[in-house]
């Protein structure tokens, strides 16, 4: 038991949280964001560090995240303020980022989030884009959901 905790002191020692993205990190700043190989002018914005790890795993994804620490939930109590998006607008003020993706889960707080972030987004020359909601992969039309459908219709694209 006395070794686990140790154990357990050691790592909440090292972890903390890198001081651009927020994401979960050993060092001040992130892997990712010390990566100068990733795509400095992508942004992708998600709520918390297990999304970042969840889009790392596709490996479709080159750019550098954002992460708010949650998202607007009045229920909850947690206003934009308690999110990192004063830190968001202050990576975009230098211009370098020239598109910024909303990966903020799709559910009526992430939607809050994103619709809420959107607004001061447009104001600069960024283009702001919202990651496709998609039916299931290896699923059924016919059990689908309707905003699952819905949403698959809207963010349909040519082939
Ligand atoms: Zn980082």
């Amino acid at each position: 038991m006395s070794h686990l905790s140790e154990l357990l002191g050691e790592v909440r020692e090292r972890v903390r949280f890198c001081e651009i993205c927020g994401n979960v990190s050993e060092q001040d700043r992130c892997t990712i964001c010390r990566d100068p190989r990733r795509n400095q002018t992508l942004i992708c914005v998600v709520e918390d560090a297990k999304d970042v790890a969840a889009i790392e795993r596709t490996r479709e994804f080159r750019g550098l995240y954002h992460v708010l620490g949650g998202s607007i939930s009045p229920i909850a109590g947690i206003g934009p303020d308690d999110l990192r998006i004063a830190q968001l607008m202050q990576r975009l003020a230098d211009g370098t980022v020239q598109e910024v993706i909303l990966a903020t889960n799709p559910n009526l707080e992430g939607e809050a989030t994103a619709t809420y972030l959107s607004r001061p987004l447009h104001t600069l020359q960024i283009t702001v884009t919202r990651l496709a909601s998609g039916l299931p992969v290896g699923g059924d039309l016919e059990y689908a959901d309707e905003v699952t459908l819905g949403r698959a219709f809207e963010g349909r694209r040519s082939v």
